[in-house]
C-alpha cells in the first residue's frame, strides 16, 4: 500500500532501504564532555530495529565553543570521542539502517555559560532570543573553522557513520555565514550572496578532500527562516543550486531560526507537512535527492509527499519520537497500533528545556529516551491486574501490564474510556489526544485487557474479585475553594461546558488562567462568545510549552479573549466577581456565563479501604495529587514494568 515509503533510495554512494528518516533532535543523552553513551546506543538501536532507513544523529558540535544547547550536546571535535560513536554505529548497523551525524556550530545562537567563552558570529550581531554578543570572526578564524568541519567528517567516517549531515538551517554558524540579516562581511565569506556561500560550499569542499569521493554529504538548511529580514524559499532555491554544485548529495529540507523556533519543534496548532512546500520548491532546482521535514506524522501523508514528487524522502521527527517502531507496522498494516506524536511538546522539547530532566522522552510514549532502563518483559508470574480508571495512566498501565503477561481487567465508572485527557482533546488543535486514547486502547485489546465500563468500583467489588495487584487511577476532580458565592447553581465548572453538559452564553467570564481555563477559552472564542478571564498569577497560560503557547496566544488575541492578571476572585455574583488586584477592589458584571476553572483535587476513595487487603497497591497519575498527563502516563509504565 506504501510503494515509494518502502522503495530503497541511493544517496551518494549510500544505499538506504526506504525512504523513512529520522531527523537529528537533540536528546539530552550525552554526558557533559560531549561524549555519547549507552543512552545512544540504546535508543538509536530502537529506530533501526524498528525499520526506520536512515538515521541522522543530533547536532554534535564540532568545536567545544560551538555547542549550543542547555542540555549537553554530544561531540565531535576530537579523536577520543571516535570509539563510542563507533559503539552506536556498529549497533544500528546490525539492524540494517544506514547512520548519519550531524556536524553543527551554533555560532551566535548560544551564551557564554554554555561554552565558557564568548559565542561567535560572522558579524558582532546578537541573536534575538539569546541576546549576547558575539565576537566577529577573523577570516584566519573562519578558514580554521572550515578545516574543523572536515576533521568532524573524517572523525565520522572513521567512526562508522555512513555520511554526514552539514547543519546548515535552524539560524546556525552556518545559517548566520549565509544570511543578510546576519553576516555583514566584507571579507571574501561576505559582501554578496556568493560571498555569504563561500563558507560552507568551503566546508563541503573540505569534507570531500578528507573523506574521499561517493562518501555521502547531506547539507540541511531552512527552506523558509519564517522571521523579517530572514531567508525566504525563493533564496532557499538558489542556496540549495549552489551547494548541489559544491558536492552536496541530498538536500534535507527544515525551517526556522531561533527566533521562530515554534516552526523548528512545531506543535499541534502547525498543520502536518506544512514545510513541504519548501522541500518541493527545492526538488524543482536540484537532481539530488531531498528529504522533507515538519509535522509529518501520518505513513499516508508520508506516501502522498513521496507519490506526489514533492520529495524523494520524509524525516519523521516527533513520530519518531512517539513510534520508534512505525515503519515496522506499517509494513505489517498494523496501522492502527502506531503511537501517535499529539504535538504537545511536553517530553520532548518540554524536557530538553527543564534543568530537572536529564534527557528527552514522549509523554505518549514514556519508553523513549529509556530504551535502556524501561523494559517491558515477561513477567515471571501471571498475576490478577486490576486497574481502577480509564484515563490515560490507566489505559497505559493497563495494556503494558497485558503485554507482559498479566490477566488484566480495567473498570471506568464512565461508559467510555479517556477520562479527563478525552476532555483535554476537545479545544483547538488538541484532537490528536484522541488518536492516543485510541492506540492505548487497541493496545490493550491486542494484548487481551478487558474493559468493564460504568462500573463505579467499590471496596467490596475488588475483594470480591480478589487481585494480585490494583492500580489505582481514579484521577481528580476539579477544585471548588470556599470563595462567597461559588455556589451558584448557574456556574459552570470548564469540563462542563467542554463536554456539552453545559451550554456557555454570548459573555463568558473564566475563573482561573491556567491549563484548563485558557483551552476553554480558546474553545468558546473558536465558537464566537466573548470571553474574559480572570488569573490570579501574573500570567495566564503558565504550564503551556513554549511553542504550545506561541499559537495559543495567538488564537486568543484573535478572538479577543481578554485577559486580568494578578486578580484573587474575593466574591461571585450573579453576573460577575469582585476580585482584588494591587490591594484595590474591582467590580466586573455583565457576564452570561461563570466558567470555573480554578485547579483540581485528587480523586482516591479506596486507598485507605483496600490497604493490607490487597498484596499489592499502586496509586498513580492526578489520584496522587494534581499532575501532569505526562507524569500519569510515566507513572503508569514505571508500575507496570514492575508489576
Ligand atoms: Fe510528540 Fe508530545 Fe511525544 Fe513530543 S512529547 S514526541 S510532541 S507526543
Amino acid at each position: 500500500k506504501y510503494p515509494v515509503l518502502f522503495s530503497p533510495i541511493k544517496i551518494g554512494t549510500m544505499e538506504v532501504r526506504n525512504r523513512y528518516v529520522v531527523p537529528p533532535m537533540a536528546t539530552g543523552l550525552a554526558r557533559a564532555d560531549g561524549s555519547p553513551t549507552e543512552g545512544h546506543v540504546a535508543y538509536w538501536a530502537a529506530r533501526a530495529k524498528g525499520g526506520y532507513g536512515l538515521l541522522i544523529v543530533e547536532a554534535a558540535a564540532i568545536d567545544p565553543l560551538g555547542k549550543g544547547s542547555p542540555w549537553d550536546e554530544p561531540g565531535i571535535w576530537d579523536d577520543k570521542f571516535i570509539p563510542a560513536w563507533k559503539k552506536v554505529t556498529e549497533e544500528v548497523h546490525k539492524y540494517g539502517a544506514k547512520i548519519a551525524i550531524q556536524l553543527h556550530h551554533a555560532g551566535r545562537q548560544t551564551t557564554h555559560d554554555k561554552i565558557g567563552g564568548q559565542p561567535v558570529a560572522p558579524s558582532p550581531i546578537p541573536c534575538p532570543v539569546e541576546r549576547e554578543m558575539p565576537r566577529e570572526l577573523t577570516t584566519e578564524e573562519v578558514y580554521d573553522l572550515i578545516e574543523k568541519f572536515g576533521d568532524a567528517a573524517r572523525r565520522a567516517r572513521d567512526a562508522g557513520f555512513d555520511a554526514v549531515e552539514v547543519h546548515g538551517a535552524h539560524g546556525y554558524l552556518i545559517a548566520q555565514f549565509m544570511s543578510p540579516y546576519s553576516n555583514k562581511r566584507v571579507d571574501e565569506f561576505g559582501g554578496d550572496f556568493m560571498g555569504r556561500m563561500k563558507f560552507p560550499v568551503e566546508i563541503v569542499k573540505n569534507i570531500r578532500r578528507k573523506v574521499g569521493n561517493g562518501y555521502p554529504i547531506i547539507f540541511r538548511l531552512s527552506g523558509d527562516e519564517r522571521v523579517p529580514g530572514g531567508r525566504d524559499i525563493n533564496d532557499s532555491r538558489l542556496v540549495a543550486r549552489v551547494m548541489e554544485e559544491a558536492g552536496v548529495d541530498a538536500i534535507h529540507v527544515s525551517a526556522g531560526v531561533y527566533a521562530s523556533t515554534q516552526y523548528i519543534i512545531a506543535p499541534a496548532a502547525v498543520p502536518p507537512g506544512f514545510n513541504v512546500y519548501a522541500s518541493e520548491q527545492i526538488k524543482k532546482v536540484v537532481n539530488i535527492p531531498v528529504i522533507a521535514v515538519g509535522r509529518i506524522n501520518d505513513p499516508l501523508l508520508a506516501e502522498d509527499i513521496l507519490e506526489s514528487g514533492k520529495a524523494d524522502s520524509v524525516a519523521l521527527g516527533r513520530e519518531s519520537l512517539a513510534d520508534p517502531e512505525l515503519p515496522n507496522k506499517v509494513a505489517a498494516g498494523l496501522t492502527e497500533e502506531i503511537s501517535p506524536c499529539i504535538g504537545c511538546m511536553q517530553a520532548c522539547a518540554g524536557y530538553l528545556f527543564d534543568s530537572t530532566k536529564s534527557n528527552i522522552s514522549c509523554l505518549v510514549n514514556p519508553f523513549t529516551g529509556r530504551e535502556g532502563e524501561l523494559k517491558v518483559e515477561k513477567a515471571e508470574k501471571s498475576k490478577n491486574v486490576m486497574v481502577v480508571g480509564g484515563g490515560p495512566g490507566g489505559l497505559e498501565a493497563a495494556w503494558v501490564a497485558a503485554k507482559r503477561g498479566h490477566k488484566v481487567t480495567l473498570y471506568e465508572k464512565e461508559n467510555v474510556l479517556g477520562g479527563q485527557y478525552r476532555i483535554g482533546a476537545i479545544p483547538p488543535t488538541k484532537q490528536d489526544i484522541l488518536k492516543a486514547i485510541r492506540y492505548y486502547i487497541t493496545m490493550g485489546k491486542k494484548y487481551g485487557v478487558e474493559y468493564k465500563m460504568g462500573v463505579e468500583v467499590t471496596d467490596d467489588l475488588i475483594m470480591k474479585e480478589n487481585p494480585d495487584v490494583v492500580i489505582l487511577a481514579t484521577g481528580g476532580v476539579p477544585l471548588v475553594p470556599n470563595i462567597k458565592g461559588i455556589d451558584n447553581p448557574k456556574f459552570a465548572k470548564a469540563v462542563d461546558i467542554l463536554e456539552g453538559k453545559k451550554e456557555a452564553g454570548t459573555n463568558v467570564l473564566i475563573v482561573g488562567g491556567g491549563m484548563v481555563g485558557v483551552e476553554t477559552a480558546d474553545f468558546l472564542g473558536e465558537h464566537y462568545h466573548n470571553v474574559t478571564i480572570v488569573e490570579m498569577l501574573p500570567e495566564i497560560a503558565k504550564d503551556e510549552q513554549a511553542a504550545v503557547k506561541f499559537f495559543l496566544m495567538e488564537r486568543l488575541n484573535k478572538y479577543g479573549v481578554k485577559a486580568i492578571t494578578n486578580a484573587t476572585v474575593r466574591e461571585f455574583l450573579d453576573d460577575g466577581v469582585v476580585y482584588e488586584k494591587g490591594g484595590k477592589e474591582e467590580k466586573l458584571t455583565g457576564f452570561d456565563t461563570i466558567v470555573l476553572a480554578m485547579g483540581a483535587k485528587a480523586y482516591n476513595p479506596l486507598e485507605e479501604k483496600i490497604k493490607g487487603k490487597v498484596s499489592e497497591v499502586y496509586v498513580i497519575g492526578d489520584a496522587i495529587e494534581p499532575r501532569k498527563t505526562l507524569e500519569a502516563i510515566e507513572e503508569a509504565a514505571r508500575v507496570a514494568v514492575k508489576i
